[in-house]
């Protein structure tokens, strides 16, 4: 991997570059340091080795004049010219002389050492000569490269002459340069020596630095950079990623250790998170994200093996209603239990791979698998049933028994849907289809259902608020004596008016909020709007004053909240109770006539009347109504319809009102579309009567108009 600029292997790398450039240039310095310093030293030492030369030659000079000096007195004295010669010539022969002069009194020339003395007796003229004669004692002189040394000869107190000796320093110089030569070589050696020791120091330092640079890396860096590495990965949530194992006892040893641990503590707080997550706080099941996990994993691993799922939707009936009246603790206690038949029945029938979700609210999921030939679908229904058949068995409530049923709706991989969200949708319609089907069943999900069902599920969520929004409102169908066609009082109906649809009827829209609970919402809306219009409608011309009718629907009359509903009804809108005529179909009185009875019975007493409503359509017998105390009938428009050419129906139709009027209880038939229908009726005795013939459904304030007109 290449370092990145900023990394810590960068940077050192740049510092040990740094260091080695350092070490370099240092090398040059001590170099070039020396190199100089051995030009100083020869300089100085060739000062010194000239000025001692000098020294030298002076001395040693002196010494042969004196010599010279003394054996010349005496040739000189005698003028032995030839002795003078002699003495003359052999000095000159000693090595670096250059002139041997010897002189008169006056300065001339007596001998310079040759045989024919070609100077003889001419005075001195060189540029020395004059202090030479004057001088009175040995003269030293320099000319030159000549060191020239002059002394006078003398005998007691008179001047002979003088001798003088030229000094070549030629050979001093070459003596000089000799040493120089010697020192130089010594010094070069010396300092070639200290080069290669300092080459060898600067290698060994850039040894010891790579060898730290590696060291480092090792030490330090690669730990750093792993350790970082195991960050990134945890960060992924990957928590099993290996982190360096670093055994010393020092910083970076603690630092990995405490990366351990906290990298232990991440993934703990990540289980524990997940779990808090994955499931539901309430039952302890699986939850929706769960769910969705488990589901999609499983779609995953199904894909091309010819494997299959079925997906069970189940969902409490009427659990709002527990929720609304016994409160959410019971509510929560009915979700507890229930969550707890359903994981019995699934640990004894599902197999292992089952998986157990609650979405949310009421709604519970499981999850089967079968491989190709397992028979996925008998498992499924053996399960539903199972499940249809537990969940309604009672349940103890704070001592309390409470019946609930569950509707199950079942979707199947692949058949029904192919990924996810279509089986939970494929599921959640199969289900919605077991709550319209009567509750308490189960049914598997079918294509031709899927749109009807779509539209029922888009009608339940436009229905809320609906009449906030003042689209539903209530219109008013009069109801007819038979006897002598008097006005007597309305049916109030509801209606619906779609912003996009239009007018909805409400045997669809009816059907919708009752199965979704909003009925019992809307139902007391309208007893209230119905009472609130009825308290202001004027006498009759008989002194009586018109009664309303207003339909109930079954899940209203199987609610704890209708009494109630209906006395602040009447108390808030002033209407009396025996104006008010409550409409009960047979199949919601049949469904439980226990509590139907008891209900009603409390109504009539308040002084309400109550009507059965499409009478002959359900399967009640005339058993039910001798324990349902009713005050009414209405006669279904199925058998008003064909009232005229079936024989049967109008059989039926005189039955009832036979049995009826035994009973004391008034018959009204509606539906009444043609005149013969109405004369059959009145022949036979019909006490009201009410359908289009007569008029159609009117809106309030028509409704009003025509109460004044009767
Ligand atoms: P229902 O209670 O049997 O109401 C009578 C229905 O018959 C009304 O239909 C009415 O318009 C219709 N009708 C009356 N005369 C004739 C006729 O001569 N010919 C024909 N073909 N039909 C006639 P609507 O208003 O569509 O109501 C349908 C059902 O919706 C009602 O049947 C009732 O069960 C339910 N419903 C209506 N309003 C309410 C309400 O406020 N609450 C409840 N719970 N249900 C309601
Ligand atoms: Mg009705
Ligand atoms: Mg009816």
């Amino acid at each position: 991997m290449r370092p990145r600029r900023s990394s810590l292997q960068w940077r050192f790398g740049v510092a040990i570059a740094l260091l080695l450039l350092m070490m370099l240039v240092l090398t040059l310095a001590l170099w070039f340091r020396q190199t100089h310093g051995e030009r100083e030293t020869v300089d100085i030492a060739r000062q010194s080795t000239h000025a001692l030369l000098i020294q030298q030659l002076r001395e040693s000079g002196k010494a042969q004049v004196q010599q010279l000096v003394d054996s010349l007195t005496n040739p000189l004295y005698y003028f032995d010219l030839e002795d003078v010669g002699n003495q003359a010539r052999d000095a000159l022969r000693t090595p670096g002389v250059a002139y041997v002069l010897v002189y008169d009194s006056e300065g001339r020339i007596l001998h310079d050492g040759s045989g024919t003395i070609p100077a003889y007796g001419r005075p001195m003229q060189d540029p020395l000569a004059g202090r030479i004669v004057a001088a009175d004692a040995m003269l030293v002189q320099q000319e030159g490269r000549t060191l020239d040394i002059s002394s006078p000869i003398r005998v007691g107190e008179d001047r002979l002459g003088g001798v003088r000796v030229g000094y070549s320093m030629d050979s001093a110089a070459r003596a000089e340069e000799q040493t120089l030569l010697g020192l130089r070589e010594r010094l070069s050696d010396v300092n070639r020596v200290s080069l290669w020791w300092l080459l060898a120091m600067c290698a060994g330092l850039g040894v010891v630095c790579v060898l730290g640079a590696i060291a480092l890396q090792r030490m330090l860096v690669e730990p750093i950079r792993m350790l970082g590495d195991a960050a990134r990965e945890i960060e992924q949530g990957n928590f099993s990623t290996p982190i360096p194992s670093v055994k010393h006892d020092d910083e970076l040893g603690d630092l990995t250790r405490a990366f351990e641990h906290m990298r232990d503590s991440v993934a703990r707080h990540d289980r524990d998170m997940r779990r808090v997550a994955y499931s539901d706080a309430l039952t302890g099941l699986a939850n929706r994200l769960a769910f969705r996990a488990a589901l999609d994993q499983r779609l995953r691993e199904m894909h091309g093996t010819g494997g299959q799922l079925a997906l069970l939707f189940c969902d409490l009936d009427d659990f709002k209603s527990i929720n609304d009246t016994l409160g959410h603790e019971a509510g929560d206690d009915v979700l507890v239990q229930t969550a707890s038949r359903i994981e019995h029945a699934v640990s004894m029938l599902g197999g292992s791979d089952a998986v157990v979700a609650r979405l949310g609210g009421d709604e519970f999921v499981i999850l089967l698998e079968a491989s190709p030939g397992e028979g996925l679908n008998e498992l499924a229904t053996h399960l539903a049933e199972t499940l249809v058949q537990d969940l309604a068995s009672p349940l103890m409530l704070h001592g309390r028994r409470l019946v609930l049923g569950t509707s199950v709706g079942i979707a199947v991989f692949p058949d029904d849907a192919i990924n996810a969200s279509q089986l939970m949708k494929c599921g959640d319609i199969a289900m919605y289809q077991a709550k319209f089907d009567g509750k308490s069943c189960y049914r598997f999900y079918s294509r031709s259902v899927d749109e009807d069902a779509m539209r029922r599920l888009r009608f339940e969520q436009e229905l809320r608020g609906a009449w906030e929004r003042g689209e539903l409102s209530m219109v008013y169908q009069p109801i007819y004596r038979t006897q002598d066609r008097a006005l007597m009082g309305a049916e109030a109906l509801l209606r619906w008016n779609h912003p996009q649809e239009g007018a909805i009827s409400p045997d669809v829209f009816v059907p919708v909020a009752e199965q979704s609970g909003l009925i019992e919402e809307i139902g007391e809306r309208v007893l209230l709007a119905s009472c609130t219009e009825a308290a202001g409608w004027p006498e009759l011309p008989d002194g009586t004053r018109p009664f309303v009718s207003v339909n109930v629907s079954g899940r209203q009359l199987r609610s704890v909240g209708l009494f109630s509903q209906v006395s602040r009804a009447l108390q808030e809108s002033g209407l009396p109770a025996d104006r008010l005529h409550l409409e009960v179909t047979e199949t919601a009185v049949i469904r439980d006539v226990a509590h139907a009875a008891d209900l009603l019975s409390r109504l009539r007493n308040l002084g309400v009347r109550v009507w059965l409503d499409d009478f002959g359509t359900g399967y009640s017998s005339l058993n039910h109504l001798r324990r349902v105390q009713v005050d009414g009938l209405k006669i279904d428009r199925s058998f008003i319809v064909d009232l005229l050419e079936d024989a049967g129906d109008l059989a039926l139709t005189s039955a009832t009102m036979a049995m009826a009027h035994s009973l004391g209880i008034v018959v009204v038939a509606e539906g009444v579309e043609q005149r013969g229908q109405y004369d059959l009726l009145r022949e036979r005795q019909g006490d009201y009567v009410q359908g289009f013939w007569l008029s159609e459904p009117l809106a309030a304030a028509e409704f009003a108009r025509l109460l004044v007109q009767a």
